[in-house]
C-alpha cells in the first residue's frame, strides 16, 4: 500500500514536469510594461485587453511545459508492420527562446518499426506539438522529438526533419521573407544505413 502510493506521487511529479502554472497576472503585467517601453498608452481602448489576451497566448502556446510528451506513445496494437513509416507535413508552431517570436512550419517523422510497434498519425502529431509548445530552438526541438520516439517506442530507426520559418528572423530583414531553416535528427538505423536515410529524405523532400 505505501509503495503504491510513493510510485503515484513519484509519477505525478515527473508527469507535472514540476513546471509552475502560468501565472497569467505576472505576464499581463509584463506585457503592460512592454506596452509603456515603447512609448504607448497602456490604457488606451484598443489596448485595454491585449495584456490579458498575450498572457493567455503564451499559456497556450507553452502549454507543452506542462505535459509529459512520453504520454502521447502509445503504439497501435495488433500490428505486424515492420516497413518504414513516414508521416510527412505535421504543422508545427512554437515560440524561439531568443526571441519570444512564433516560428511556424512542417515537421516530418520516419521510422522503421520493430516487433510491429507503431504509432497512430494522431499520436505523432501530439508528441511533435508537446515539444513545439515550449520555448525552444528549432534543433533542441527536432531531436527532442526524435529522442522521445526513440526512446519510448523502441523502433529500429528514427528520422525527423523540420522545416521552418521563423518570423525574428523574416520580419526584421536579417533574412528574406520565405526563408525556411530545415534541421534533421537521425538515429538507431537511419544513422547507419545511409541508403535507407536517403530513401527517407527523398521521401520527405520530393512532395
Ligand atoms: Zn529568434
Amino acid at each position: 500500500m505505501m509503495s503504491t502510493k510513493v510510485t503515484d506521487i513519484k509519477r505525478k511529479r515527473q508527469k507535472g514536469r514540476r513546471t509552475p502554472p502560468v501565472d497569467l497576472s505576472r505576464v499581463a503585467s509584463g506585457v503592460r510594461l512592454i506596452l509603456e517601453g515603447i512609448g504607448e498608452d497602456p490604457n488606451r481602448e484598443g489596448l485595454l485587453d491585449t495584456p490579458k489576451r498575450v498572457a493567455e497566448m503564451y499559456a497556450e502556446l507553452t502549454a507543452g511545459m506542462r505535459e509529459d510528451a512520453a504520454e502521447h506513445i502509445v503504439p497501435l496494437s495488433g500490428n505486424k508492420h515492420d516497413e518504414m513509416v513516414i508521416v510527412k507535413d505535421i504543422s508545427i508552431a512554437s515560440l524561439c527562446e531568443h526571441h519570444l517570436a512564433p516560428f511556424v512550419g512542417k515537421c516530418h517523422i520516419a521510422y522503421i518499426p520493430k516487433n510491429g510497434k507503431i504509432l497512430g498519425v494522431s499520436k505523432l502529431a501530439r508528441l511533435a506539438e508537446t515539444f513545439a509548445r515550449r520555448l525552444q530552438l528549432q534543433e533542441r526541438l527536432t531531436s527532442e522529438i526524435a529522442n522521445t520516439l526513440f526512446e519510448h517506442l523502441q523502433p529500429i530507426g528514427v528520422m525527423v526533419v523540420i522545416e521552418a520559418e521563423h518570423t525574428c528572423m523574416t520580419l526584421r530583414g536579417v533574412k528574406k521573407p520565405g526563408a525556411t531553416t530545415v534541421t534533421s535528427a537521425v538515429l538507431g538505423g537511419f544513422r547507419k544505413d545511409s541508403r535507407t536515410r536517403a530513401e527517407a529524405m527523398s521521401l520527405i523532400v520530393g512532395k
